[in-house]
């Protein structure tokens, strides 16, 4: 049966239109980095809780230091110590002032801190020479932010800032989707494992570590199936079996239309409904996805680049969609080619690529060999350059898109 291609957005679409989630849990704190928030969070007190000095200095009331000047300082009597943590004894009265550190809340009836370096020591406190406005050098109550407020979204990505701002709140434990699991297999009757010497005909299984880096930079973790043969019967069952132990199965190899390529005829067996089987991109056209139930399964090409390429731009979203996310894509920008790229687009092109800031913005060059069945470009990137289907002749300073990889904050959004 000839394939229908589909182009890259429609395909992206149907398999985030496929995605369900994977539920909720609750978590201790410290294991929250990396994973998508399920409850927004809202300010349960104002921050800071309290009027706070923004410096080390001395508390004190504006109005006494009226007319201070150069040539007429006023003094002030020091009348104790706040530290950070502590409280001042008791109100400040006329010509009063409390030393006071950063964080430490205000004493009553001080409007404003001095800073230490605009005084100069007395014996019984300290003078200052110029006039001080209420409020000067105050951090105040709720000025980050004010009890009631949403702060962040549910389905945001958990990242050390949002760690901070749970700890502000009391958040001990927080609630996140919880991660899909994840099976990968690598199909090949020509794959040697990573120990194993080379052999005539024989390459090593390298997608299988890549796929299982690719997944470990996400946190998410897998269950890896190794290497099979191709061979209809034993690949139909233990692509079965993942599909037992996990929410998503993604395979390399075996989805192209030669002799040994089962995984079409594994889907069929399986009634699994496949979503697409041939997608308008180079490399990793043939890249099919197939859903079973509420599990999704990735037939990635047994070509390196194809194989990274099309995880990055199927399974990281749809991956992210199954935890909640809200901004499940792949971060992009524009960059300006460093060489000339005149090879025509049929289909859309996605390049292994490296970029870099030059002097007048960011330029990006493709990471050598760049053929579908490359791995040492896809060593070398450090972004992936997305050419437009139909188009050729691109020229050295001309203006791309580069999807960034790598990257823990992903985008809403998915045009390309
Ligand atoms: P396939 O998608 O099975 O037609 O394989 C396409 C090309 O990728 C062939 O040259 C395979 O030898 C190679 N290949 C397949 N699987 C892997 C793998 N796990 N690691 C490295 N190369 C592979
Ligand atoms: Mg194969």
């Amino acid at each position: 049966m000839l394939r229908k291609p589909i182009p890259v957005k429609e395909a992206v679409q149907l398999v985030i239109d496929h995605c369900e989630l994977v539920g909720t849990e609750t978590i201790p704190l410290e294991y929250a980095y990396g994973r998508i928030l399920a409850e927004p969070i809202i300010a349960e007190h104002d921050v800071p809780p309290f009027n706070r000095s923004a410096y080390d200095g001395y508390a004190i009331r504006a109005v006494d230091s009226v007319n201070a000047t150069e040539e007429q300082p006023k003094a002030f009597h020091v009348i104790g110590e706040i530290g950070a943590g502590h409280v001042g004894e008791r109100a400040l009265e006329e010509m009063e002032a409390y030393r006071i550190m950063t964080g430490a809340i205000l004493p009553e009836n001080a409007d404003a801190i001095v800073m230490l370096e605009e005084t100069a020591e007395t014996d019984e406190g300290f003078t200052i020479t110029k006039v001080y406005k209420k409020n000067d050098n105050i951090s105040f109550q709720g000025e980050d932010a004010k009890q009631g407020e949403i702060l962040i979204g549910e389905g945001s990505f958990i990242h050390p800032g949002t760690i901070a701002l749970l700890a502000t709140f009391g958040y001990a434990n927080v609630q996140v989707s919880k991660s899909p699991t994840v099976s990968i297999i690598s199909t090949g009757t020509e794959l040697l494992d990573v120990s194993e010497a080379l052999k005539p005909g024989k390459i090593r299984n390298s997608n299988g570590p890549m796929l299982q880096g690719q997944l470990a930079r996400m946190g998410i973790e897998y269950k890896s199936f190794g290497m099979m043969e191709d061979d209809l019967e034993a690949c139909t069952k233990v692509v079965e079996k993942a599909l037992t132990e996990s929410d998503i199965v993604i395979t390399t190899g075996g989805v192209s239309v030669g002799d040994y390529d089962y995984l079409p005829a594994i889907y069929e067996r399986l009634g699994a409904n496949v979503l697409f089987d041939k997608v308008m991109m180079r490399p990793g056209s043939v890249t099919t996805v197939a859903v079973l139930d509420n599990k999704i399964l990735f037939g990635l090409s047994g070509n390196p680049s194809a194989c990274f390429t099309g995880f990055e731009l199927f399974a990281r979203p749809a991956i992210l969609k199954m935890m909640g996310s809200t901004s499940p894509f792949i971060p992009r920008m524009k960059a300006r080619l460093g060489e000339d790229f005149p090879k025509k687009n049929p289909f859309t092109r996605f390049i292994r690529a490296k970029w870099e800031m030059g002097a007048s913005g960011p330029i990006v060059v493709p990471a050598g060999f760049n053929k579908s069945n490359a791995v040492s470009s896809i060593a070398r990137g450090n972004c992936i350059i997305v050419l437009p289907s139909e188009t050729e002749g691109f020229k050295k300073g001309m203006e791309v898109d580069i999807l960034l990889l790598g990257q823990e904050l992903g985008v809403a959004t998915w045009d390309l």
